[in-house]
């Protein structure tokens, strides 16, 4: 890293390091993530405040300058200027990963169309948490991924809105909620995907009162009610993708018509199975049927 506060006009430019913090536990501050801070000119902070009390916990004395929503396009700039006079910056947000569902994007974007360089201390984030817990969103070959979504629209009639375009989807669907509007987003989610979908609600994850609770969206949404601490807090739900959709009858009945009778049933059921995607058993007996056997 640049000398801090080494900003000299030609030099070789500095870095923005992109560092994680703890969403709740102090501990899981990685040594990197620490040094990092530790060693640059300046830290972006989303909240000085918030910010400033990790940096006591750990005894890091960097300067802190707010980097928010709201003047993140104005100071971006300045943060261009201060890179390319050679020094090392730091980016954070109030707690996990920047730039998920947080403040940072257009900086970033911009520091790539000019190639200035930006390094990574990856860490915790209440999505990568709640997805390693979840057992509901798999990727890669054994199972469809994940979609993140942040947070959806506060408004009642724009939530609903957003989950029905995802109601076929069947990658499990991640989001973030804030504790009031909890209650009502699990309402919702049960009017477009049923009650008996699969889900996971995450509560205050790695925190003193941390929950992890896996049941249907029904069985969510009353055990939610049951207490009202257990609406408080930061919550991350998962909920399971659409289940395989059947084809209908009528899509497997026309793939039996094309394929040569002089396959066998056995094969024919398989063939048209996986065609259409569907089940090998509906197929045998609708080839069974067919054939009048
Ligand atoms: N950048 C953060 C990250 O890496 O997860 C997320 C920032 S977003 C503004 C804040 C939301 O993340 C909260 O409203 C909640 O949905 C989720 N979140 C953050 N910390 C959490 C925790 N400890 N437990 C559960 N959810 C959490």
């Amino acid at each position: 890293m640049a000398e801090a506060g080494g900003d000299s006009p030609g030099a070789t430019p500095g870095t923005l390091h992109v560092v994680a913090t703890p969403i709740g536990n102090l501990g899981d501050i990685s040594a990197r993530a620490a040094a990092t801070l530790r060693q640059a000119a300046l830290i972006l902070a989303e909240d000085t405040r918030r910010t400033g009390v990790l940096l006591r916990a750990l005894g890091i004395a960097t300067p802190l300058r707010a980097f928010h929503e709201h003047n993140e396009r104005r100071e971006t700039a300045a943060v261009i200027a201060r890179l390319r006079g050679g020094a090392d910056l730091a980016l954070v947000a109030d707690a996990g990963t920047p730039l998920i569902s947080d403040p940072g994007g257009f900086l970033l974007r911009r520091l790539h169309e000019e190639r200035l360089p930006v390094s990574v201390a990856p860490g915790p984030c209440a999505l990568t948490a709640a997805l390693s817990v979840s057992g509901l969103a798999v990727s890669g070959a054994a199972g469809p991924g994940f979609v993140f979504n942040g947070f959806l629209p506060p408004r009642a009639a724009a939530r609903l809105r957003a989950l029905r375009e995802l109601r076929g989807e069947r990658r499990a669907l991640v989001f973030y909620e804030a504790p009031r509007r909890v209650a009502a987003f699990l309402a919702a989610a049960i009017e477009v995907f049923g009650g008996r979908r699969e889900a996971l609600l995450c509560r205050e994850l790695t925190k003193k009162f941390e929950q992890i609770r896996q049941a249907t969206l029904a069985e969510l949404a009353d055990w939610l009610a049951a207490d009202d601490d257990r609406r408080r807090g930061e919550f991350v739900i998962v909920i399971a993708g659409a289940p395989k959709a059947a084809p209908d009858e009528a899509e497997l009945a026309r793939v039996l018509a094309l394929l040569p009778r002089s396959l066998s049933l056995r094969e024919a059921a398989r063939l048209a199975a996986e065609i259409t995607g569907g089940g090998k058993n509906d197929a045998y007996r609708l080839a069974l049927d067919m054939r009048g056997e």
